[in-house]
């Protein structure tokens, strides 16, 4: 089976991602969400990040032009019903991605693939929830979509082989590599990332280091590009708890304990880059730590 038309469920940070490398890759792409105003927003931030591919030279206003033309705004589920393959990639809630399922299948073609790009919840349980269980799979995007250059393929327990394959195709045509990770919690990347993430918020937390000690010391000391608190903001602290939360419960052991900061946090509405405010505040024109 060829995909040609691709729906996305949710325009945030990384569904508005999704759209611009699919709509890049020459593929013709639905973009839903809850409101106009929300599917506005993901497609202004489409605009800026093509614009400013435009202004480095790595594309032309051609190529953008084209790609842009190829987004059309889907307001209901009906609008997706032409869709070959429909990624959902609403906020990380178990019972909100089962309500946009029921919601969404009885529309779709019968021949349909529906990926979600959960971080964490199982696929096997998401997929139980669908009328198409044997049609449906992670495809896990990572952030920013349009730089990062992995995608995690993780199959459910009902998922069939032509679902894989034409997933795996539609993955390589969009110039990504993947990596097929089996349904445990939080799969591969995030197995290893959040706890890493979330030990970094209980050293903050213990008074171990300051937010900016410890982003130095893991950027200098460890050579990574990106402090682990200034990640977590960017991640999105209720996403990041969301995943810990999953890993605790899905492997039931106490080493995966969500750090009671991150929860305070997440309370507090600080989301991180999305609201402004996290381990950093943005509201300036430098971020300043918050602790
Ligand atoms: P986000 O908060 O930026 O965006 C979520 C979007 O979903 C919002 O625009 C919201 O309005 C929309 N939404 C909520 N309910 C909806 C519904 N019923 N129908 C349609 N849209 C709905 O979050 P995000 O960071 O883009 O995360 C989305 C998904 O991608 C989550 O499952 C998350 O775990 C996963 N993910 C996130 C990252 C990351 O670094 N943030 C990386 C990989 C995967």
């Amino acid at each position: 089976m060829r995909i040609s038309k691709v729906g996305v469920i949710g325009a945030g940070q990384m569904g508005n991602g999704i759209a611009h490398v699919c709509a890049l890759a020459g593929y013709d792409v639905a973009l839903n969400d809850v409101s106009a105003e929300r599917i506005e927003a993901g497609l202004a931030t489409i605009n800026g990040n093509l614009a400013r591919r435009v202004k480095s030279g790595k594309l032309s206003e051609a190529e953008r032009d084209a790609a842009l033309a190829r987004i059309r705004t889907a307001l209901s589920y009906e609008d997706l019903s032409d869709c070959d393959l429909v990624i959902e990639s609403a906020v990380e809630d178990e019972s909100v991605k089962r309500k946009i399922y029921a919601a969404v299948c009885p529309h779709l073609a019968e021949h349909a693939i529906l990926g979600t790009n959960t971080s964490s919840i199982s696929i096997t349980r998401l997929a139980a929830s669908t009328d198409r269980p044997e049609k449906f799979m992670g495809i896990h995007f990572m952030n920013p979509v349009p730089v990062m250059e992995l995608v995690e393929l993780i199959r459910g327990i009902a998922t069939d082989d032509k679902t894989f394959s034409t997933v795996k195709e539609f993955t390589t045509h969009l110039g990504k590599t993947m990596a097929v990770s089996e349904d445990f919690p939080a799969f591969i990347v995030n197995r290893i990332l959040l706890p890493m993430i979330n030990e970094a918020v209980y050293t903050l937390y213990e008074g171990v280091g300051t937010v900016e000690a410890i982003d130095t010391a893991m950027k200098l000391g460890a050579r990574h590009p990106m402090g682990p608190l200034e990640l977590a903001d960017f991640i999105g602290l209720d996403t990041c708890l969301s995943i810990m939360q999953v890993l605790y419960e899905g492997l039931a052991d106490s080493k995966y304990r969500p750090c009671p900061l991150l929860v305070k946090y997440v309370e507090a509405g600080w989301l991180g880059r999305k609201t402004n405010r996290g381990f950093y505040d943005y509201r300036g024109e430098k971020p300043v730590p918050t602790r």
